[in-house]
């Protein structure tokens, strides 16, 4: 756990959060401020600061991220319809919290390229 690391304490049970799916490895949970009706975040349980800093150790982790991102669009029912996954890397797009998380996001049509 990374001190004052927002989804670390959430893992840790002492930031409430909307649970979704829990694995060994990976945690998912509702966006506090979904953009569509499927929006949840899959963490690894572990602290990584980011997508550019996932190395090739970190491949068992990340297949199951997609993994749990995939029965969660099946729970969520968007499996069919299609899902956006997304992580998003440095100030330009907008990430916010510096725990790696993917973003699980269907339930509507998705406009291609965002913005
Ligand atoms: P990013 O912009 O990729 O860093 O995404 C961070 C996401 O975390 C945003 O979509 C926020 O709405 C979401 N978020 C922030 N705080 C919480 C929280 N306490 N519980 C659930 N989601 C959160
Ligand atoms: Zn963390």
């Amino acid at each position: 756990m990374a001190a004052d690391c927002l989804f670390c304490k959430i893992l840790a049970g002492d930031v409430p959060s909307t649970p979704v799916l829990e694995t060994e490895r990976t945690f998912a949970f509702r966006d506090i401020n979904p953009t569509a009706p499927t929006h949840v975040l899959v963490i690894p349980r572990d602290h990584i600061e980011n997508a550019a800093t996932v190395d090739p150790a970190h491949g068992e982790v990340l297949a199951e991220m997609l993994d749990t991102a995939r029965q969660v669009a099946e729970s969520d029912g968007v499996l069919d319809s299609g899902y956006r996954l997304v992580f998003n890397v440095g100030r330009d797009s907008g990430n916010t919290v510096p725990h790696l998380h993917l973003h699980v996001i269907g339930g509507r049509g998705l406009a291609w390229p965002p913005g």
